[in-house]
């Protein structure tokens, strides 16, 4: 089997069987309703994150926002399996706080971090009890008042948990709307901030559930599988000097 790994001089592709040449123009403000529609097309096959399923088989911000402080740093298959047990035993926060640290760390084992968000997990049951009833907030700034809860996570307990208007921005977000010159940011807040600026409202919500798939499967962080990507011709590819 040959190696058809392609590396890339300046804006320009090289070797036989690589990609097509790049484009130099960064993806047009008319043409992300089309790029879109292309991902939406192709999703099904590439499978959905672990959130969007949790989110789609409980309808429940409480699991939505748990899974999530799970998911962070942490493979899907591994996310999928702790949440499991995890919510065998507790779907509420307050059965989840009759469950000692100690006892949460070792069902959500071996998630990444996995004392560090067990000890976590407890202090948002207990904020959300203390301030909320036990009721997840709807609201992005009261979210961010939790603790472990960042702009990424609030954002999909808003879109996924609530169905409501939210930009989640995570690596591969980030990664990719950059990559395809949409944005040009240096931190995903910055990319957050720039979408919410140029991206139709009709996109909001899906763009992370599209872009994490697309950037599990194709976009990848490093060697991108250009030569098979169906938004190729869409894509000047910034900052992209090896691919597959
Ligand atoms: S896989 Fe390549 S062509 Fe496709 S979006 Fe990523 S960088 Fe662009």
């Amino acid at each position: 089997m040959h190696n058809t790994t392609v590396r890339h001089a300046g804006s320009d592709a090289r070797g036989a069987g690589g990609p097509a040449p790049r484009r130099r123009r960064a993806l047009g403000h008319d043409e992300i309703g089309v790029v879109m529609e292309i991902l939406r097309r192709e999703a099904p096959a590439w499978g959905a994150p672990i959130v969007t399923l949790i989110a789609e088989q409980t309808s429940d911000p409480f699991r939505v926002l748990v899974s999530t402080i799970l998911s962070l740093r942490t493979q899907d298959e591994t996310t999928a399996a702790a949440s499991r047990r995890l919510f065998a035993r507790a779907t509420t926060p307050q059965a989840m706080l009759r469950l000692r640290a100690a006892t949460i760390a070792r069902l959500i084992y071996p998630v990444g971090f996995y004392r560090t968000k067990a000890r976590a997990i407890r202090a948002v049951c207990r904020t959300l009890l203390a301030r909320w009833d036990g009721i997840v907030p709807r609201d992005l700034d009261a979210l961010l008042t939790l603790q472990g809860v960042g702009r990424k996570t609030a954002n999909l307990v808003l879109t996924l948990g609530f169905g409501a208007p939210g930009i989640c921005v995570d690596t591969h977000v980030h990664r990719i709307t950059n990559r395809l010159g949409y944005v040009r940011t240096r931190t995903p807040d910055e990319t957050e901030q720039a979408l919410r600026r140029k991206l139709p409202a009709a996109h909001w919500i899906e763009i992370n559930d599209l872009l994490v798939a697309f950037g599990q499967r194709l976009c990848r962080p490093i060697s991108p599988h250009c030569s098979r990507c169906p938004i190729l011709t869409h894509c000047p590819r910034r900052g992209v000097t090896v691919s597959r």
